[in-house]
């Protein structure tokens, strides 16, 4: 057997728990990769997995990912992820989230959970039954913090775009600037609409058609067919819906200026920075500009852990500093010569301790 500490994707992990409880079912890896900055945060994913060595690879990258996105975000939180293992039937039982609930107690606050894919705001209030560590819950009144993370996501990247078209194009306002946006669901559709308030013209799509089309149609843009999307000329390309679309393909089709969208994970490979800047294109990096969602969870949870509600001001003012951190990236990558990937990585590592 391959010695676990030799896979690739382990960095060092503090903790990688596994749990099986068997009276529920419940198969579950909680991977806590950093608690240097604070107590580590990131949301479970519940997924069928036909391999289970994938679920591991999935909470070790994960969790790392969350290290970096809580650090460049200013929060006083390390990085974790929580994978549930469900079966082909993806069953769900409140058994199995009370046992994962237990599960995270168990760790006495050193991972957060929150949701993730497969997991509703529904399900997080079932393990906030057995446990505190847990954010993403309804919010409690009008202006305070959680909910939804999405529209946050939204105004992240959409501060995000305004500075890197300062940055790029030398214009301080987005009117008249074309933005194509990839996907229109909640980022995505978020961004469009805040964008049209600045006077942006907007090209949408999303696999929904319907959906880009409506959108369009709200806010005067254009739609196309999803396969149009990165090839469309343009000032700003804006992915909002899948990772791994910065390939050898994707980026040889780009006609744009500017790469900054929520998407996770957008470059395929490391390499694909270099090939960004390669042809002259600036990129924000995801986990830097689309860090909104994160700070509303956190605020929330570092609120109620001091007895408070906390309110969207607090969750505004953080994502605000989303611009300047770019900035520094840019900044950095233009003194070094590195792409803005590798600098934003370095300067994550540096603030967890690992530079
Ligand atoms: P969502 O499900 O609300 O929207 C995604 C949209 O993308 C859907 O309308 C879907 O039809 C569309 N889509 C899927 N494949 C597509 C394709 N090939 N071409 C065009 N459109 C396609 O999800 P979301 O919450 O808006 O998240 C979007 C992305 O942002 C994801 O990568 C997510 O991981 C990331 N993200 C989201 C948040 C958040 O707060 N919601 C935070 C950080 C990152």
């Amino acid at each position: 057997m391959t010695a676990f500490w030799a896979e690739p994707d382990f960095d060092a992990h503090e903790t990688v728990t596994l749990v099986h409880d068997r009276a529920s079912g419940l198969t579950a890896i909680i991977a806590v990769h950093s608690t240097h900055l604070g107590p580590s945060a990131g949301g479970t994913r519940f997924w069928h997995y036909g391999d289970p060595a994938h679920a591991m690879r999935d909470a070790l990258r994960l969790s790392r990912g969350m290290s970096y996105k809580n650090a460049m975000a200013g929060l006083p939180m390390g990085g974790g992820k929580a994978v549930i293992l469900a079966d082909a039937n993806r069953t769900k039982t409140p058994e199995m989230l009370a046992a994962f609930g237990d599960a995270v107690e168990a760790l006495g606050g050193r991972y957060v959970t929150a949701e993730d894919v497969g997991i509703s705001e529904a399900d997080m209030v079932a393990v906030s039954q057995r446990t505190a560590h847990v954010s993403g819950l309804p919010v409690e009144g009008a202006g305070s913090a959680g909910g939804d993370p999405g529209p946050f996501t939204a105004y992240g990247i959409y501060l995000g775009i305004r500075q890197a078209v300062a940055h790029q194009l030398g214009r301080d306002s987005l009117a008249g600037v074309h933005v194509a946006v990839q996907g229109t669901g909640s980022v995505g559709g978020g961004v469009a609409r805040l964008l049209a308030r600045d006077g942006a013209k907007l090209t949408l799509a999303d696999i929904n058609e319907a959906r880009a089309a409506a959108l369009a149609t709200e806010l005067g843009g254009v739609a196309v067919a999803s396969d149009a999307i990165m090839s469309t000329p343009c000032d700003v390309f804006s992915p909002n819906a899948l990772g791994a679309i910065l390939d050898d393909t994707g980026i040889a089709a780009l006609d744009c200026a500017i790469v900054a969208g929520g998407a996770n994970n957008q470059l395929a490979r490391p390499a694909h920075g270099t090939a960004l800047a390669a042809r002259g294109i600036l990129y924000a990096p995801d986990y830097v500009i689309n860090a909104g969602g994160i700070i509303s969870v956190a605020t929330e949870y570092l609120a109620r852990r001091e007895g408070r509600i906390g309110d969207v001001a607090e969750v505004n003012a953080l994502v605000e500093q989303i611009p300047g951190r770019l900035e520094s990236i840019w900044a950095t990558s233009k003194a070094t010569g590195e792409t803005a990937d590798v600098v934003a990585d370095r300067m994550a590592q540096k603030l967890i301790g690992r530079g």
